[in-house]
């Protein structure tokens, strides 16, 4: 499959330093910062600062370097955050994962009880 990358896209524009962000940690690969509209009293989006779109996308192509980066950020996030009664990672994915920006984050949530992911197929 073959990703289509929009430079023009709101996390690119972070990392270019054109809009602000507030900057939770960062490495050489990897960018983490705090969601502008948080859904839980944790909210950090990880990113890699390379141009991928989407998890698959980063997970197909991303050099062993940008992969071990980006999961030392969501690793230095999930520690000093102190989510250690837990947390959940989410990566929304095009269409039916209603992915709203098109490159690849992680939703790191937690700081208080979420609740089930999704209700039972059965109540949608
Ligand atoms: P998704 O629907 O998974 O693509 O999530 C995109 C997320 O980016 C949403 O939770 C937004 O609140 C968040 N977001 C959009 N613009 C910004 C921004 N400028 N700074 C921080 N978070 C943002």
């Amino acid at each position: 499959m073959a990703f289509d990358y929009d430079p023009e896209n709101i996390f690119a524009k972070i990392l270019r330093g054109e809009i602000p962000n507030s900057t939770v940690f960062e490495n050489e690969h990897a960018l983490a910062f705090r969601d502008i509209a948080p859904q839980a009293k944790v909210h950090v989006l990880v990113i890699p600062k390379g141009s991928y779109v989407s998890l698959d996308d980063f997970a197909a192509n991303a050099s062993a370097a940008e992969q071990a980066g980006f999961f030392a950020a969501v690793a230095e996030v999930c520690r000093s955050e102190g989510v250690e009664e837990g947390f959940r990672a989410i990566a929304n994915t095009r269409a039916h994962g209603v992915q709203d920006v098109p490159h690849f984050h992680m939703h790191i949530l937690g700081g208080e009880p979420l609740g089930r992911m999704l209700p039972p197929r059965s109540q949608n």
